[in-house]
């Protein structure tokens, strides 16, 4: 850490992963991942509120910004860029990082 004011800039590690927010790479919103992640989740993901590690932000998943354009899913913050989620599936295995989430806020079935 060098400083309060990089809060909103998604670490450097995150470039490699996904283009930065400049790059015009397609994306789509977080109804693209609902897909893999209901295989993991028995919980409806899109609706769930979920806050950005970044900037804060508090967005219902179904907003996020989503790229299916890499090695698995990145899915983005709508605000910052900054990166929430990241899956990676493999024969055998999910690899998940939710590291970019401060939580997420979901509704409990009735
Ligand atoms: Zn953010």
């Amino acid at each position: 850490m060098n400083g309060t004011d990089d809060f909103a800039v998604p670490d450097s590690e995150d470039q490699d992963i996904a283009a930065g927010p400049h790059d015009p790479i397609p994306f789509v919103d977080g109804n693209a991942a609902a897909g893999a992640l209901s295989e993991l989740f028995r919980i409806d993901i899109i609706a769930a509120l979920g806050r950005c590690r970044h900037c804060g932000s508090v967005r219902a998943f179904g907003e996020a910004v989503v790229f299916t354009d890499a090695p698995g899913i990145v899915v983005r913050c709508r605000d910052c860029k900054g990166v929430l989620l990241r899956l990676v599936e493999t024969p055998t295995r999910y690899w998940l990082d939710l590291s970019g989430l401060s939580y997420l806020e979901i509704d409990r079935e009735e």
